[in-house]
């Protein structure tokens, strides 16, 4: 008798993943036809520390505006093109070549009142090529600190996105524009 209930038991949980692994299947062509051409980078937010939800969501953000390229967090050992760090000072990037570099999530502009996820889509929005619009209105994500504390818009206006469209559509991923700073503070 108890025998039987586990048999019964078991080809049930049998039915049940045969069920997932057809659904997963279906699954699988939709996914290849997703669009090719985005660009994707690499980003390792494990050192920003207490920020790394924030991170996430702007760089989620990022992939919600943008077609040509995709922020994806970086796999146990994985090498990173962005690197993203906490630390005490100012919000600040570190671009080295377009769509790579060093973040800081400074926690000197947190402790004022500005908005985490704000701050990470701006400082990602250096390193996806844009400069600083200040002063500037909250609708534009990188007038930055200048559009105050209470601005927590952290969505780029059509102008940032297809600026960044842009950048990554051609010849300029990996190169090292004269124009861009070497630092972009906040
Ligand atoms: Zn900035």
């Amino acid at each position: 008798m108890h025998v039987r209930t586990l048999t019964g038991g078991l080809a049930a949980a049998c039915l049940m993943s045969l069920a997932l692994a057809g659904g997963q299947a279906a699954a699988t062509p939709q996914a290849q036809n997703a669009p090719a051409a985005a660009r994707v980078l690499i980003y390792d937010a494990g050192g920003s520390a207490e920020f790394r939800s924030a991170v996430d969501r702007g760089a989620a953000i990022w992939n919600e505006s943008v077609d040509t390229v995709e922020l994806r967090p970086a796999a146990a050992g994985q090498r990173a093109n962005i690197r993203v760090l906490a630390d005490n000072g100012w919000p600040r990037a570190l671009p080295t070549t377009l769509g790579s570099g060093t973040v800081y999530i400074g926690r000197q502009a947190v402790d004022q009142g500005y908005d985490t996820v704000r701050i990470s889509a701006h400082e990602l929005g250096h390193i996806l090529g844009l400069p600083d619009r200040k002063p500037g209105p909250c609708s534009s994500l990188m007038s930055g600190s200048s559009a105050g504390t209470a601005c927590t818009n952290p969505y780029p206006n059509s102008a940032e996105k297809a600026e960044v469209e842009g950048n990554f559509d051609g010849a300029l991923v990996g190169r090292t524009p004269a124009e861009r700073a070497e630092v972009i503070v906040d």
